[in-house]
């Protein structure tokens, strides 16, 4: 029954006005597509998301939009079932950390999400496997829920390392968090978005994604297994670590666009995607979903 999420990462891109005008025509397009009744001052979308996705649960969409555009983007898309995250936060939520981001005033501010280890955080601000471990924490402390990206480099993948890497990516990231995991396994997603596919138009093919996804999940399996996540779950480890395994969305990331989003969703180990340019135009976002 996990979810399948189509979730948007803006990077540092739009002003305010923009995200506002980006919100009301894709929520417009949304509506004719789906054919859903207009929200404007009608029922909320909130809880229902976007009907059935393919392994049970909801389809939902998700924005990661700069912590700057959170308010704006918020006020916009209220009642239409579009959840808005932020792309980075701090391990602390207060305190002397000039320039920082906090989850909980995130949360405060109606977001629903945290992205956390998204390759450019790792390589450009330094975030280590260590920072995401205590993020993931923070962030479902704050009452957030929160998305850990996962991915090798062009060279880590040439060396055969590729699995290697996001193995320790995926048990690092979730070290601290593996009671929560058990409780709500939905208020975590996993992406997996090879470092060489992210923005450069090389796009994994179906065959090396869902590979990689059917290790993670086997992974994630043994690992929750292991951990008091299967355990508080049914009582035992393997066979417990496979069905809350069995409930995280393990979304797809690098250069997806519209014409290669079909055969990738279509493998069923892929539950959705994280989307970086071609999450900027409504048309081309909405060609994914
Ligand atoms: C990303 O930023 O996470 C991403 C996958 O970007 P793009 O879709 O542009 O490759």
């Amino acid at each position: 029954m996990r979810d399948f999420i189509l979730a948007a990462n803006w990077k540092l891109n739009k002003t305010p006005s923009e995200a506002s005008q980006f919100f009301r025509d894709f929520n417009e397009k949304l509506e004719d597509r789906l054919s859903l009744p207009p929200t404007a001052g009608g029922e909320s979308r909130d809880i229902r998301g976007f009907g059935e996705g393919p392994n049970g649960g909801r389809r939902r969409i998700v924005f990661f939009v700069p912590a700057l555009l959170v308010a704006t983007s918020e006020q916009v898309v209220k009642d239409t079932g579009l959840e808005i995250g932020g792309q980075n936060i701090w391990v602390e939520t207060k305190g002397a950390f000039t320039g920082e981001n906090s989850s909980d005033v995130l949360s405060a501010m109606g977001a629903a999400w945290a992205l956390v280890g998204h390759s450019e955080r790792r390589s450009i601000f330094g975030e280590t496997d260590k920072h995401t471990a205590q993020k993931m924490k923070t962030a479902l402390a704050s009452g957030l829920s929160a998305m850990l990206c996962v991915g090798e480099t062009l060279a880590e993948r040439e060396a055969g390392d590729n699995l290697k890497v996001v193995f320790r990516q995926l048990e690092e990231g979730l070290s601290l968090i593996t009671d929560v995991i058990a409780k709500d396994p939905s208020r975590v997603a996993i992406a997996y978005e090879p470092v060489w596919a992210i923005g450069t138009g090389k796009v994994a093919t179906p065959e090396q994604a869902s590979e990689v996804h059917q290790a993670l999940r086997k992974r994630l399996a043994e690992f929750l297994g292991k951990s008091n996540a299967g355990s508080a779950a049914s009582g035992t480890t393997s066979a417990s670590g496979t069905a809350v395994a069995a409930e995280i969305a393990l979304l797809y990331g690098g250069s997806v666009k519209p014409d290669n989003a079909k055969a990738l969703g279509l493998k069923p180990d892929i539950d959705g995607f994280l989307v970086g340019g071609a999450s900027l135009e409504p048309d081309s976002f909405l060609g994914l979903f």
